[in-house]
């Protein structure tokens, strides 16, 4: 069972998993998916579903664990409402980063001579993150304020992201060879 698959039927009505539905073909079984998922920390399944499957109903319980794991400079006052926030649009561009704007995602652009370059807004990564002002303005925080005290953490937060979803496909893998 390939893990693309595995997946993919995350995403699947619970209905679809239940033992009573008629197995047909390569349908997955609820076996299947729990073996799938062996081994895989909950909050780690949770960011796979968020970010692939867009399932957002964990989206809670990943902040919650984040803010146990990353230790919050305790000197720079800020709320608690603020740090989830900072977390949840981190999640957010982590997890659903914004295709450029210029290039709409492609990469690359025709110039006015005509010829394909790649795109100077996104150095063809396809990808653009939102700016330091259109972010502090999504957390609720003045920009200096963020740029100061928070760029640093919301990078750590990206960095902690990616390390739970190599973590997780490595496993998911793993479990379906
Ligand atoms: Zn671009």
């Amino acid at each position: 069972m390939g893990s693309a698959k595995i997946l993919a039927a995350l995403v699947a009505r619970p209905a679809s998993l239940t033992p009573s539905a008629p197995v047909t073909g390569d349908k997955l079984t609820t076996a299947d998916v729990a073996g799938a998922l062996a081994g895989i920390k909950k909050a780690h399944e949770l960011l796979l579903r968020y970010k692939y499957l867009d399932d957002y109903s964990g989206e809670h319980e990943i902040i919650s664990q984040l803010v146990e794991q990353l230790s919050f400079p305790s000197t720079k006052k800020i709320s608690d409402k603020v740090i989830y926030k900072l977390i949840q649009v981190s999640l957010v561009d982590y997890a659903k980063p914004c295709l450029c704007p210029m290039c709409k995602g492609r990469g690359e652009v025709v110039n006015r001579q005509g010829k394909i370059i790649q795109c100077p807004k996104c150095n063809g990564m396809r990808l653009k993150s939102r700016s330091k002002s259109a972010l502090s303005r999504a957390i609720g925080i003045p920009r200096e304020t963020f740029r100061r005290n928070w760029w640093e953490v919301y990078e750590k937060i990206a960095d902690q992201l990616s390390i739970w979803e190599s973590e997780a496909l490595k496993k998911l893998k793993q479990n379906c060879n």
